[in-house]
């Protein structure tokens, strides 16, 4: 399966725990079949801990698909080598983004049939989207 990436919005706030700048990064993934999933990827600025945070969202990306068709994994990702954990929602600071459907707790997403699959998506994000690794390993 060849996945590809096509780029989102990116977009800026202040961090909800400290104030800082915050980055947010949009973009799609696609098969051979079409669209795959969405992904968010952000990071704070000067954060002492330097671990930004990965959602992935797969399932049911097709237009007559509601947010119930899909979920979403968390990953805690720490640079410079952008190492990835798997988190929950307790990790998330985009809680409020119905779209991608249930933000899995870690328990469940450790379990998941497709977590393979969700790691595989990763990779390619991290590798091809340097919007988020630039702040890692720049
Ligand atoms: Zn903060």
């Amino acid at each position: 399966m060849a996945l590809s990436i096509e780029r989102g919005r990116e977009s800026v706030s202040r961090c909800g725990c400290c104030g800082k700048i915050s980055h947010t990064i949009r973009g799609f993934l696609g098969d051979d079949s079409g669209p795959y999933g969405v992904y968010f990827a952000g990071y704070t600025e000067k954060h002492e801990d330097g671990i930004g945070t990965l959602i992935i969202s797969l399932g049911d990306w097709s237009e007559k698909a509601t947010p119930k068709d899909r979920q979403a994994i968390l990953l805690r990702v720490r640079g410079p080598k952008m190492e990835m954990m798997v988190g929950g929602p307790n990790h998330s600071p985009w809680n409020d983004v119905g779209v991608l459907g249930e933000i899995l707790p870690r328990e469940r997403a450790l379990k998941h049939p497709r977590l393979q699959d969700y790691y595989h998506a990763a990779d390619h994000i991290v590798a091809e989207d340097e919007r988020f690794t630039k702040y890692f390993t720049g």
